[in-house]
């Protein structure tokens, strides 16, 4: 058995590489604690209601998990809670989704599912059974879109003044790659700046695992046997798949490779001017960057191929009569 080197009692579950050390599952837990808990003392403010994105993932379920507590022992803050599930109506999320409950359940916290059905008219199980092989594109980049969208249509009609996400630093420096490659400066300043705007109808976001390894937090859920869902989409597919291993290899020859790269973006973004000029989308009426939003374009030429009528407003009926009852018990 190898010994934690912080602690020097308990069985390391969890090598850090760039210092040279292992870590035990309390150990590991309380660095993690430490880096989630100062995203979360700079970004939040007091009196903030708290949409967790809670997909039943590791991811989430560790930022879930982090930012309970991190609201359980500020009580000064009055900080409230509710944990959010798109459901995309896949059957790989039917398992995650019960998993996201279970742990809202054990946490204290209300959790609430919104069907994806029945946010924007279709699922992608729907499309992954319609589409054909050949399609320009995969149920994957549908799914990122409209889920994106309609998490932050459910946050801002519950009245949530954040969005907590499971963002780790793996995913981030992916995406931040991936905008790089594509030239998208805006987009590469919303992934890496936290602004407060309320006046967009888009809901800041808070990603407390920001410096966290996507490892740190699959140890983490293991070993402290965590409520949450290991498997990865099988749907994922595409661009990330190859950033993902071109960084990993990097990480690998020289450990810190992805901290650094994370900080360093940061800076730089700190540096641009917000480029990001939002509006409703003249279809939809959901914050853009452009006249009509990417979930309008992705549902116009499905509505085309589908042969049914997908555009216009999104149903948030259910979500309205729910923005009282939600926050009076978290
Ligand atoms: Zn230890
Ligand atoms: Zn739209």
């Amino acid at each position: 058995m190898r010994v934690c080197d912080l602690c020097g009692e308990r069985e390391a579950v969890y090598t850090d590489y760039s210092k040279g050390i292992s870590l035990c599952s309390d150990c590991l837990m309380s660095s993690v604690r430490r880096r989630a808990w100062r995203v979360l003392e700079e970004e939040l403010l007091p009196g903030d209601r708290i949409v967790v994105a809670h997909s039943g993932g590791k991811d989430s379920s560790l930022a879930l998990l982090l930012t309970k507590e991190f609201a359980d022992s500020h009580p000064e803050a009055n900080l409230r809670i509710v944990s959010v599930t798109i459901d995309e109506g896949t059957f790989y999320r039917k398992a995650s989704v019960e998993l996201a409950r279970r742990l809202a359940h054990e946490l204290g916290v209300t959790h609430r599912t919104y069907g994806m059905e029945e946010i924007h008219g279709l699922s992608i199980e729907e499309l992954d059974f319609a589409l054909p092989d050949n399609w320009k594109r995969s149920p994957c980049t549908y799914c990122g879109v409209l889920r994106r969208q309609a998490l932050n249509a459910v946050a801002r009609e519950l009245g949530a003044t954040v969005v907590v996400t499971g963002h780790n630093l793996d995913d981030l420096v992916q995406t931040a790659v991936m905008n790089l490659s594509r030239g998208d400066v805006s987009a590469l300043i919303k992934t890496l700046r936290h602004e407060r705007r309320d006046d967009t109808g888009l809901v800041p976001r808070v990603r407390p695992l920001r410096m966290v390894y996507e490892r740190e937090v699959a140890t983490l859920v293991v070993a402290r046997r965590i409520h949450a869902h290991l498997g990865k989409c099988p749907f994922t597919q595409g661009m990330r798949i190859g950033i993902r291993r071109e960084i990993d290899d990097l990480e690998d020859e020289a450990p810190g490779t992805k901290l650094r790269a994370l900080e360093m973006l940061s800076m730089l973004s700190k540096d641009l001017r917000s480029q990001v000029n939002l509006r409703r989308c003249r279809v939809c009426g959901e914050p853009t960057t452009t006249d009509v939003c990417k979930a309008c374009q992705f549902k116009r030429e499905l509505s085309e191929f589908l042969g049914r009528d997908l555009l216009g407003p999104l149903n948030l009926e259910r979500v309205k009569k729910d923005r009282e009852i939600v926050w009076t018990r978290s």
